[in-house]
């Protein structure tokens, strides 16, 4: 691109695992950004069930379909590594009223610690404002049909996990 600036968006998230809720925002973002990195989090208090290179990994085999989305992990301070990575947005989502005020929060904060840089909500297709990580985690690990809410390749690592889990 000569003489305009490349737009670069951040979505950073746990994706422990990477649900279709998380690709319709991915999708939706590729169309308004000139490149999108979608960064694993490293979040020791969150107990994932995946390590991180196994997010990651799930991620760029579900994003490989597009052309200007990459996938990272980063650990430390989001707007430290926003700025590495020359990021001009932070991607959320928003589902429900319930999500509202922890990223209304989150938000402000990394406003105030990085005024540079914006966060912009996107919200999902209706089908997926009921979609979440931990949701899809539990249905699952009960053994109920997850074809829906997720990926082929994150279904199959799922059932893998649940598999060993209860030998
Ligand atoms: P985090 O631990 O950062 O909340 P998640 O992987 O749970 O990580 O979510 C990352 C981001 O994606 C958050 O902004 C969350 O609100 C959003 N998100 C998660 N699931 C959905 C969904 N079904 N539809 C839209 N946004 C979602």
């Amino acid at each position: 691109m000569v003489g305009t600036k490349m737009r670069t968006a951040i979505y950073p998230g746990s994706f422990d695992p990477v649900t279709n809720g998380h690709l319709d925002l991915i999708h939706r973002a590729a169309r308004l950004f000139d490149r999108v990195i979608v960064a694993v989090a490293c979040n020791e208090s969150k107990e994932p069930l995946f390590s991180m290179e196994e997010r990651q990994k799930m991620l760029k085999e579900a994003t490989a379909s597009l052309s200007n989305v990459e996938t990272d992990t980063f650990t430390g301070l989001l707007v430290d590594y926003v700025d590495r990575r020359n990021g001009d947005a932070i991607i959320r989502g928003l589902r429900a009223v319930s999500d509202f005020e922890f990223e209304f929060q989150l938000a402000l904060m990394n406003r105030k610690l990085n005024s540079r840089v914006e966060t912009i909500f996107m919200m999902p297709k209706e089908t997926y404002v009921f979609l979440s990580s931990k949701i899809v985690k539990e249905i699952a690990r009960l053994g109920g049909n997850i074809e829906c809410f997720v990926p082929a390749n994150v279904r199959k690592e799922l059932l893998e996990k649940f598999a060993k889990s209860s030998r």
